[in-house]
């Protein structure tokens, strides 16, 4: 692991931070290959119980939203976006929002109804849960996530006052030794100093971490970051270059947003793995799109997954073997219960016409 010195090197000398992604560019191909994978979250509903991140376009709706109950989104539209990113190649990143909306049982039936759509085991990004609790989960769901957002105490107490750190990391030492994978959210731009970096790397030792999603601030109206500029990308690149350097085994998963998309290719060289955070169907098939899919191709990176594709959009082509993820890594779509195959069942028309509503709604813009 970087030490403190070497870790504020990155930031304060240019040779160094070349150095630095040059040897964390080795060691993703070394250990990783050059895939990248097109990840996205999948949000459950627009209800959160925490609601007091400063940053967080969620906190502000709560104002609007009286009851958890009318913020859960359709489960058939959930259901049509999944289906939608497996044809497309898309990994579903967690599934994420709905803190305090749903009940244990009724996630646990959504993991297991998005898994199979997706053709995959799921992550969850749902708050805080105890062991009998991701006991539910067992054999849909791969790994457990933990949102830090940052790592600096003081500004946590400031800016992520309801999601202490201390559960957080409970949740997922225990995950790990029930055998899940485990991972963390961190967004920078938020206030840390170039010391946090250090504090980072620590948490991810401390936890033996497999996997952590690096956001850029994205500045949401009507929160204080609201005229905050986005990090540097260099910023960005250097902090996800100690954590590859640090840790060349972890999966690092960089999220840009849609007027951040020339980070992408600085992001993946200093380690990325896979990017996210694009708002799939307004920017598929459009320039930005094919954009996101230039970064990675100049990058010398291949990409998992269509950016462009319509006709794989549209169903009428499947996406090539080499492509897809699922064949990609060799994975075995996840068991699932009878109860959850029959609300599938149940929801077939509508998730159809979900989908045909989604693929619709690309096809405008194209
Ligand atoms: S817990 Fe997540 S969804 Fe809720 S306010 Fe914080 S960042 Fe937003």
């Amino acid at each position: 692991m970087l030490t403190p010195k070497e870790v504020s090197q990155l930031f304060s000398d240019s040779e160094h931070l070349l150095e630095a992604l040059a040897e964390a560019n080795a060691l993703t191909l070394k250990h990783h290959g050059s895939y990248v994978t097109l990840e996205r979250a999948i949000f459950l509903s627009w209800w959160c119980s925490v609601a007091s991140c400063a940053f967080c376009y969620m906190a502000k709706q709560k104002e609007k939203l009286r009851e958890a109950e009318k913020a859960k989104r359709a489960p058939w539209r959930i259901l049509a976006e999944a289906e939608l990113m497996r044809r497309l190649g898309w990994e579903v990143e967690f599934l994420s929002g709905g803190y305090g909306a749903y009940t244990l049982e009724e996630l646990r039936l959504l993991a297991e109804m998005v898994a199979y759509a997706a053709q995959s085991k799921v992550w969850l990004n749902v708050g805080v849960l105890n062991s009998e609790e991701l006991e539910q989960f067992k054999g849909v769901v791969e790994g457990v996530t933990g949102s830090v957002e940052c790592v600096s105490k003081k500004l946590r107490s400031e800016i992520v006052p309801g999601k202490p750190l201390a559960p957080i990391k409970r949740m997922l030492i225990e995950a790990k030794e029930m055998g899940y994978a485990t991972g963390i959210t961190i967004i920078l731009g938020l206030g840390e100093s170039v010391a946090d970096t250090y504090t980072l790397l620590e948490l991810i030792q401390e936890l033996k971490l497999d996997r952590i999603t690096i956001y850029a601030l994205n500045p949401h109206r009507g929160t204080r970051y609201e005229y905050s500029p986005p990090p540097a990308s260099l910023y960005q690149a250097g902090v996800i270059a100690a954590v590859r350097t640090s840790f060349p085994e972890i999966k690092i998963i960089s999220g840009t947003w849609v007027d951040q998309l020339p980070n992408i290719g600085i992001a993946l060289l200093a380690g990325a793995n896979g990017i996210t955070k694009f708002p799939l169907f307004s920017m598929f098939g459009t320039r930005h799109g094919r954009k996101v899919e230039e970064e990675v191709r100049h990058a010398g990176r291949k990409l998992l997954g269509t950016f462009s594709d319509v006709d794989v959009l549209q169903g009428s082509k499947s996406l090539e073997p080499e492509r897809d993820p699922r064949r990609v890594f060799k994975r075995s779509p996840p068991e699932i219960s009878q109860e959850a195959k029959e609300r599938l069942e149940h929801f077939k028309p509508r998730v159809k016409e979900a989908m045909t509503e989604y693929v619709e709604k690309v096809l405008k813009k194209y």
